[in-house]
């Protein structure tokens, strides 16, 4: 249940089954390849976003959570639905406002990793995800309970801008992370607390050379231009170099990597990294407090980086006792 002391998080998006194939290369044209090691597994950009608050918001005993998380978004009426949403319940996340869909499959994505550098290739076929439409925004009545939205580019785009809209109108905080990387409206910046973008998403939705963001003066253009059309902290996640912030009152850095990380498989690393700045910036709001974004990009950082050691996207996820 949520109390009037912690905040609620509501993430509307995506829940796939992941069908990860572990390679020692990524197959060339035609070439047949062999796979290390196979593996099913819970995910979506969503639902690991939505797992990863979760768990970074509790020890693994699941008492004392430092926020109430919701899940909004759709499975279908099959196994791996009913899977999905068993992991969300088994991590503290509320399924309630999951609709399974009669006749519609649950979305997949197929992961190829590869072994030497842990780097990820991936096609999702979208199925029930693809069915989140703007009723979605009104059941039980969620936005006005929700005190931060998170959202990906996982689902139908008109349904992302309409909550930013809605959001917007209520006053409840923004944070989105505009993955797969597609272009956006200018106007719904405006509607943006948080931006959390890797280098691709950086640079296609900024409209420069991925170039542009290997240096810090790079970083803080692009990052200046978003600031320009309304977005009050923007974040680039830099994979082994670690995190750029930058926001509107000024605030700037860049937030080096963990050391000696040896990668396994970075497949959920940016949804653990949205997670749990996330818990920080809604405690924050929910206090009314100052946002300490260089404190939350820091322990962010950190729970990514377990994330990388591990196979795997919920699964690979910290909980909370396990980095702090
Ligand atoms: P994915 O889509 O695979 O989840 P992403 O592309 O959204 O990831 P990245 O920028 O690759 O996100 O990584 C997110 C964060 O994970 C980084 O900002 C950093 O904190 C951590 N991280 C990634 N790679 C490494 C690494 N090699 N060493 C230490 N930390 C890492």
């Amino acid at each position: 249940m949520a109390t009037p002391t912690i905040p609620h998080i509501t993430i509307l998006g995506s829940l796939n089954t992941d069908l990860v194939a572990y390679v020692p290369h990524h197959p060339l044209p035609g070439e047949t390849l062999t796979a290390t090691s196979f593996l099913t597994s819970p995910g979506g950009k969503g639902s690991n976003q939505a797992v990863a608050c979760a768990k970074l918001s509790r020890p693994r005993s699941l008492t004392s959570p430092s926020a109430h998380v919701s899940m909004v978004g759709a499975v279908g009426s099959d196994p791996n639905g009913t899977l999905l949403l068993t992991n969300l319940t088994s991590h503290g996340v509320d399924p309630s406002l999951v609709s399974t869909l009669p006749g519609t499959k649950t979305g997949i994505a197929m992961i190829v990793v590869e072994a030497e550098t842990g780097q990820n290739r991936i096609i999702i076929s979208g199925e029930a995800n693809h069915q989140v439409d703007e009723s979605f925004l009104t059941k039980g009545n969620w936005l006005e309970k929700t005190d931060m939205l998170i959202m990906q580019l996982e689902i139908p785009m008109g349904t992302v801008l309409k909550a930013v809209e809605e959001a917007k109108k209520r006053g409840v905080d923004v944070l989105l992370n505009p993955a797969p990387a597609k272009k956006l409206p200018g106007s719904v910046y405006e509607g943006l607390k948080h931006l959390v973008v890797n280098e691709t998403e950086a640079a296609i939705l900024g409209d420069v050379d991925e170039e542009e963001l290997d240096t810090l003066e790079g970083l803080e253009r692009v990052g200046e231009k978003f600031g320009g059309m309304g977005v009050e902290n923007f974040i680039a996640t830099l994979g082994g170099r670690g995190v750029y912030y930058l926001t509107k009152d000024g605030k700037k850095g860049l937030v080096e990597a963990e050391r000696g990380v040896k990668v396994v498989d970075t497949t959920g690393a940016g949804d653990t990294f949205v997670g749990r700045y996330a818990l920080d910036a809604a405690a924050a709001r929910k206090e009314g407090k100052e946002f300490d974004i260089e404190g939350a990009v820091k322990k962010a950082n950190k729970a990514a980086a377990v994330t990388v050691q591990r196979e795997g996207a919920a699964a690979s996820i910290p909980w909370r006792d396990e980095v702090e």
